[in-house]
């Protein structure tokens, strides 16, 4: 039976299947990690492309179903962990970049997304079948509803690629939201990159935290008026009109003239 707690929405429908397959297109070589394999729905079709497999299970009660269904894979690895906290570099082997996919617990989409964001260095491409709400913030530009802190990180890190849509029915039992599938492909060179992470990511949360005022207001702990003027940025605009090269160009300034880190406040 589904639990919900583990955000368990099982895939049943072969067409969906079959189209995230493809999607991820998986050699026999390649070093495929499959996050929350549930019943083995997608896990079986990709171990008939990748023997190699491993997956990240939390559900302790899967385990022994996925260990039997997939005894006659001598190579196909489970580890018993919560993804949230599993280090995914300890699964490298010789170098070889990861290739990251799932249908993610929803329940836990955005910190895991987050999480491996932090680790995307060992990372070839990700596929993830989430809710179509968050694949629409992963995709969002300035001017959009849904851009924010989420989309503005993730395209930090990787190109990001809306694939296609879902609807309940593919899945048992049946979500309440529609789903879809996205790739993101970290950059071997960021396109952006900030002096110092740390300082980025607590400008954008600062911002985002007051996404409805001007920035003037929502940055004014951190930064004045006049020098976002000065760095070319218009404070009367709100958060949510800022490339990320604004974003970054503000966080530079103030890496600067600071030795330790600046403070975060709240949270989305
Ligand atoms: N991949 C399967 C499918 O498509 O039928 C199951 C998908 S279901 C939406 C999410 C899966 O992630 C479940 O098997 C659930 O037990 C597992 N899960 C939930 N939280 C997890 C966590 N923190 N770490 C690893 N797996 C988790």
């Amino acid at each position: 039976k589904a639990r919900k707690r583990f955000g368990q929405n099982f895939l049943h429908d072969p067409g969906v299947i079959e189209r995230i397959v493809r999607a991820i297109n998986p050699a026999p070589d390649d070093a495929l990690v499959e996050i929350g394999p549930g019943l083995g729905a997608l896990t079986e079709e990709l171990l008939a492309l990748n023997p190699r497999l491993q997956v990240v299970e939390l559900d302790r009660d899967l385990i022994p179903v996925l260990r039997t269904k997939f005894f006659n894979y001598p190579d196909f690895r489970i580890h018993e962990a919560d993804a949230l906290k599993f280090d995914f570099r300890s699964l490298v082997r010789d170098g070889q970049p990861l290739r990251i996919v799932g249908n993610l617990p929803y329940n836990i989409s955005t910190p895991l997304i987050f999480h491996l964001l932090s680790q995307s260095g060992v990372v070839k491409d990700m596929h993830f079948m989430l809710q179509k709400e968050v694949v629409q913030r992963l995709a969002a530009v300035p001017g959009d509803s849904q851009y924010g802190r989420l989309g503005i990180m993730a395209q930090y890190f990787c190109r990001v690629q809306p694939l296609f849509e879902v609807g309940p029915g593919a899945f048992r039992p049946a979500p309440k939201v529609d789903s879809a599938v996205v790739r993101l492909v970290p950059y071997d060179t960021l396109p952006h990159p900030a002096r110092d992470l740390d300082t980025l990511q607590a400008v954008v949360r600062t911002a985002f935290n007051a996404r409805r005022k001007t920035l003037r207001k929502a940055l004014a702990g951190l930064i004045g008026a006049d020098r976002l003027r000065a760095l070319g940025i218009d404070d009367g605009l709100r958060p949510e009109n800022l490339t990320l090269a604004d974003y970054v160009r503000i966080a530079d300034a103030l890496t600067g003239d600071r030795t330790g880190p600046i403070p975060e406040v709240g949270d989305d």
